[in-house]
Order: structure tokens, then sequence, then C-alpha cells
């Protein structure tokens, strides 16, 4: 069995959290470009010294940069059988250039959960993560700019994968497991093999 799942959704939507725990539920690997940014920010790379241009002010990393960690990080073994992507594809080019990348291994995309949550909602949320976490772009101005970036650049995604008949919308507002079961009974139908 397969499980190829991209989780869209805005900030502090849940995607983390939810895409962990789907990757559990489906024993494939949680990939989620923003951790394998801050993991390079931490860790002093030259990737880490280039995104953290752009992650401090909540702007997307040019898709050079991400495209290409994605490349790497899909063609590792674990990723064979599928996946759950979190933060990626983010913009329109991004949807082309993981459509072809799949392609050239004969693959694609089971489906596209998007999580919904209000905007007031969710920056309710990342302010308080940021007082546990930490996180350098949880500030309120970098928040709201990274919430216009998800309206402006990937909200559209969501129409482009309606029309493939491939978008599961599910309502991230509730207790965490909850949400999973959504996410789960949402996921379902798409994953043929199952
Ligand atoms: P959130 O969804 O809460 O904004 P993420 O952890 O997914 O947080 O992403 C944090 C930051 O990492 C983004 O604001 C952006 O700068 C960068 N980033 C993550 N994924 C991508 C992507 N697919 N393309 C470009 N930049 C990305």
């Amino acid at each position: 069995m397969s499980v190829r799942m991209v989780l869209m959704g805005p900030p502090g939507a849940g995607k983390g959290t939810q895409a962990v725990r789907l990757a559990e539920r489906f024993g494939v690997p949680a990939i989620s470009t923003g951790d394998i940014f801050r993991a390079n920010i931490a860790g002093g790379t030259e990737l880490g010294r280039e995104a953290v241009e752009y992650t401090s002010k909540g702007l997307l990393v040019p898709d050079s940069l991400t495209d290409a960690l994605v490349s790497d990080r899909l063609a590792q073994p674990d990723a064979a059988q599928g996946f759950i992507l979190d933060g990626y594809p983010r913009n329109v080019d991004q949807v082309a250039a993981l459509d072809a990348l799949l392609a050239g291994w004969d693959q694609e995309l089971d489906v596209v959960i998007e999580i919904a949550a209000d905007p007031e909602v969710v920056i309710d949320r990342l302010v308080k993560r940021a007082v546990i976490e930490g996180r350098a772009d949880d500030t309120e101005e970098v928040i709201r700019e990274r919430l216009q970036v998800y309206f402006e650049q990937t909200l559209p995604l969501a129409e482009v994968y309606v029309s493939r008949g491939v978008l599961a919308p599910v309502d991230g507002i509730g207790a965490i497991d909850e949400v999973t079961d959504r996410l789960v009974a949402a996921a379902e139908p798409f994953l043929a093999s199952l």
C-alpha cells in the first residue's frame, strides 16, 4: 500500500502535529519543509543561511532551494512507499515541480487534505506557541505576513487539486484526536488499496 498525501492549511492549522500522527497511522514518513529549514538554520548550514533570510520575514524560500530539498528528501528509501508532505507545495510552481518529480518515478499524489481554520484562531494559537516553543517566526507581525502569503500563494492550490478530484477539506478546529480521526476518514476514500 502506498500513501502519497499533501497537507495544506494556514500556519497554525495544526499541519505539523497531524502530519506526524498520520505518518504513524499509515507507516510513511512525515516530511515538513519548515522543519527541514529550521534544522538547517539551527545547524548553521549554507542552506540554513540562505533560508533564514526568508523564513524570518514570513516569506517563501525561493523555489530553487525548496524544490531541490524536497527532491532529495523524497528520493530517500523511506519515502518509496509514500509520504505525508507538510508545507509543500506552497505555490503553483511548486505544484508543477512536485508533479514532475513524482511522474519521473511513475507516482502521483493520492490525496491533498486542506485543514481549514479561522485566521483569528490560528493567530491566537501561534502567538501562544511562540511563548512555549520560541520559534523565531512566531511574532505577530511575521505570523500576519505568513497568513497573507498563505492566502495569496497557497490557497489557490486548493482549486487546482479540486479540479483533479483529489482535494479533501477538513475542519481543523477541535481536539487533536478528533481532528486526526476526521483526517483519516477524509483520506481513506482516496487510498484505493487500503
Ligand atoms: P507555517 O505553516 O506555520 O507558516 P512552516 O514550518 O510550514 O510554518 O514554514 C515556516 C517557513 O519555512 C515559511 O514561512 C517559509 O519561509 C519556509 N517554507 C516552508 N515550506 C516552504 C515551501 N514549500 N516553499 C517556500 N518556503 C517554505
